[in-house]
């Protein structure tokens, strides 16, 4: 059995002060343990909100971070001052990969790294548009679950999850379809999961789904067998739509 898992990813926003008082809100409206909820804020976020969590069962994750564990990299984090913090690291999101021209080399760096420290990787896989149009959804989501975990263990592997996160759907409105998201998770990403690291590994992984998702369509991907749960942007930023998010997946994996 998976546990499902929602995770939010707050981006750029957020003070310190804000933070608190929207993990305070999520903390005490969380009306089920069967979800298991993370919260990812800003860095300079991660102290107050770790504050706020402590002695609950809300689990803290950063949105980045440097694969090294220490060095000159002006602005960067590392996994050794995560871990203080964090169980959990999103790396590769596709706003980093589009932004700041991280590759899959870099993300598949990150994540090893991670997961020498202890931290969870949610790795971040998904095709733009322009891919999805030309018929290379698989073929991209493919290769960017195969790069990122290349060098692992079957055993690290394993503890990895990974988010299919088609890019067209970020902040957009725009949420793929269940059967949609379903289809190339189960065929290109569980899938290549199975050729990579065997059948045990690909059954065992956590796979998210992201993208627009809101307390009305969650239902829509949790009720499908491959996915586990959501990573949450914009509907994670009020207590209201993220606990619906949360409340919603439980009662569809009931
Ligand atoms: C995200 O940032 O990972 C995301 C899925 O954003 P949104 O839910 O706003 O589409």
């Amino acid at each position: 059995m998976r546990q499902p898992l929602i995770a939010g990813n707050w981006k750029m926003h957020k003070t310190a002060a804000e933070g608190q008082a929207l993990a305070q809100a999520i903390r005490q409206g969380l009306q089920t343990d069967q979800v298991e909820v993370v919260l990812c804020p800003p860095f300079t976020a991660l102290s107050a909100v770790h504050a706020v969590l402590h002695g609950s069962s809300i689990r803290l994750g950063a949105q980045n971070m440097h694969w090294e564990d220490a060095g000159a990299f002006t602005g960067e984090i590392s996994p050794v001052m995560l871990k203080e913090w964090c169980r959990y690291v999103i790396l590769g999101h596709s706003e980093r990969r589009q932004h700041f021209h991280e590759d899959d080399e870099m993300i598949r760096r990150k994540v090893a790294a991670a997961l020498r420290h202890g931290l969870t990787p949610i790795l971040c896989v998904g095709e733009t548009l322009s891919q999805r149009e030309a018929g290379e959804t698989g073929a991209v989501v493919a290769a960017q679950t195969r790069r990122a975990l290349e060098g692992l263990t079957p055993e690290q592997a394993m503890g990895v999850v990974i988010a299919y996160e088609p890019v067209w759907a970020i902040g957009t409105g725009r949420a793929a379809t269940g059967a949609d998201a379903e289809e190339v998770i189960r065929r290109w990403i569980r899938g290549t999961l199975a050729e990579q690291f065997g059948v045990e590994v690909a059954q065992r992984v956590r796979v998210l789904y992201g993208g627009s998702v809101t307390p009305e369509n969650i239902a829509e991907f949790v009720c499908r067998p491959s996915i586990d749960g959501a990573l949450v942007g914009g509907a994670s930023l009020r207590a209201e739509s993220f606990l619906g998010i949360i409340h919603e997946t439980a009662r569809a994996k009931a």
